[in-house]
């Protein structure tokens, strides 16, 4: 039986981004994925503000922007377009990239971590104990057992791991479905892209991706969808004909919005559409799948090398179902928005004039985003930055982002004579680096914890940043302190002036 810390089952965007993270923590991982092969259609189409802020994190973003475009606004579904400028982001727009676009990219950098994944390996049982979990594969030699200290379901909205753990996905089912299509039209004038009555287009190469309301969804909406029956719906829904010489890929999807009850369950845990899904609006599900693997990856990283404090498995619980709740009310909202009912215009009229003023439409977005996810960042000094994603501030030396990067442990950020708190963060040294930032970089913090997902866990007002409750926030978040190392911590790269 072989053995590894980490099983992630599932290689799409929530497994790859989940085997970064630990590959570049050196943890020990391996990903098996039932599908011999990366799919032959795409399915989503974007990276928002807040994946790509993620990214950064990683030194990853410039490899993305480099495929597509970028562009300022998205759709709040049913009402208008948001501007993304007024967001508190490093990337105010949406990038135009195919999902298998990305997935490539991100199996790239797994495989430049040394992270290993196992293609036609499809789980079909599991089994934890104290120690680790036993799951049973079928692989394209015969089904073999392989073990490890966690097993990480990133393995889609219909989960294999959720339903052999057991864990309640409660929810809404689906009651509205939406037909899409990747297709070459006859006469590739007759239809704009954009939206165009209930129909929206966008382009794909060498062909066109419609998207509509499925007016006859079966009772089996797993039932494939015709080309004869989504030429009906198109016809229905433009109020003319429009015809389709060819349909390379037709599919149907719903607005079910489940969330996992439990997104931690011993040592098995869920990431991505295996712990949420949700209405199509606003296309975030990659996003959301991204976000859950940065979340979750530095902290699996500290309890496979026997650095984590009590509880720290139990925030990715607390702090991504939250995340998972506030995606559904997100989705849900738009979802109803988008419904032709007469007595929902006042409020599509409502929002969109809120949608035109800097301060709402920046609120409306960053929530859309999820650029304006805050965790918990206990003991803090109500400092703006308190449990945000913390900004690209000007160190003495190297940049914040390229050292997240360069380590992917957390960074202390110290505003004025950092060598008081950098000697009571020593024992932290192997995994918190102190950084001196350039004076009020830290909009009036004396010292702001950045964990490795680039989130502020703790901030201290200025002017001194206490050694006392400092110590605190790293056992809580980095856990017991270590062996200091000789000469204690110096701040980074130039940090002590
Ligand atoms: C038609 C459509 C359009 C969409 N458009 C967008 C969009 O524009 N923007 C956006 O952000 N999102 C979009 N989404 C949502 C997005 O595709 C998902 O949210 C995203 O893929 C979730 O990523 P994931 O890694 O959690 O799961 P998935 O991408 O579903 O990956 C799960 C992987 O697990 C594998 N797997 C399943 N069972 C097993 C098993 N037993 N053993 C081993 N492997 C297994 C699967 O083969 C799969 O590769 C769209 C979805 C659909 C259906």
């Amino acid at each position: 039986m072989s053995e590894t810390d980490v099983l992630i089952v599932g290689a799409g965007p929530a497994g790859l981004t989940l085997a970064c993270e630990l590959g570049l923590a050196g943890v020990p991982a391996l990903v098996i994925e039932r599908d011999p092969a990366p799919p032959g259609h795409c399915r989503g189409f974007n990276l928002n503000a807040r994946s790509l802020d993620l990214l950064d994190r990683r030194g990853l973003a410039a490899r993305f922007l480099a495929e597509g475009p970028t562009v300022p606004t998205t759709a709040f579904t049913g009402t208008a377009r948001l501007d993304l400028t007024a967001m508190r982001t490093g990337h105010p727009y949406v990038l135009g990239i195919p999902q298998t676009r990305v997935e490539e990219l991100l199996a790239e950098r797994a495989a430049e971590l040394g992270v290993r994944v196992l293609r036609g390996h499809r789980l079909t049982a599991l089994r934890q104990d104290d120690d680790g979990v036993d799951a049973e594969v079928d692989a394209p030699d015969g089904p073999l057992t392989l073990r490890a200290r966690r097993l990480v379901g990133c393995d889609g909205g219909r989960s294999t791991v959720r339903r052999l753990a057991g864990i309640p996905f409660p929810g809404t089912p689906a009651r509205r479905f939406t037909l899409l299509g990747d297709v070459v039209l006859a006469d590739p004038d007759s239809l704009p892209f954009g939206v165009t009555g209930a129909v929206f287009a966008v382009p794909r190469p060498g062909c066109v991706r419609l998207i509509t309301t499925d007016p006859e969804p079966p009772q089996d909406h797993r039932e494939p969808v015709t080309p004869a029956g989504f030429q009906r719906a198109l016809d229905r829904a433009l109020g003319r004909h429009v015809q389709i010489a060819e349909a390379r890929w037709l599919t149907r999807f719903g607005d079910a919005a489940r969330l996992a009850e439990r997104l931690v369950h011993g040592r098995v845990l869920l990431a991505g559409d295996a712990a949420h899904i949700h209405p199509p609006a606003g296309a975030v599900g990659v996003n959301a799948a991204i976000d859950d693997a940065m979340n979750l990856g530095w902290k699996l990283a500290l309890v496979s090398r026997g650095h984590a404090p009590a509880g720290l498995l139990e925030t990715y619980h607390t702090e991504r179902h939250a995340a998972g709740e506030a995606l559904l009310r997100a989705t849900r909202a738009q979802a109803v928005l988008a419904r032709e009912d007469e007595d929902l215009a006042p409020v599509r009229e409502l929002l969109a004039a809120l949608a035109t003023e800097e301060e709402t439409a920046g609120l409306l977005a960053e929530t859309v985003t999820a650029v304006g996810t805050r965790y918990p960042a206990p003991g803090s000094s109500g400092h703006p930055w308190d449990g945000r994603m913390v900004p690209d501030v000007p160190l003495e030396g190297e940049g914040l982002l390229p050292l997240l990067a360069r380590t992917g442990g957390g960074v202390l950020l110290l505003d004025g004579d950092p060598q008081p708190s950098a000697a009571a963060a020593a024992p932290w040294a192997d995994r918190v680096v102190p950084a001196r930032a350039r004076p009020g970089a830290l909009a009036g913090a004396a010292a702001v914890l950045v964990r490795p997902d680039g989130h502020a866990a703790w901030t201290a007002a200025g002017p001194a940043c206490p050694a006392g409750p400092l110590r605190e926030a790293l056992a809580r978040w980095f856990g017991p302190p270590g062996r200091e190392t000789a000469g204690g911590a110096r701040p980074d790269a130039g940090a002590a002036g």
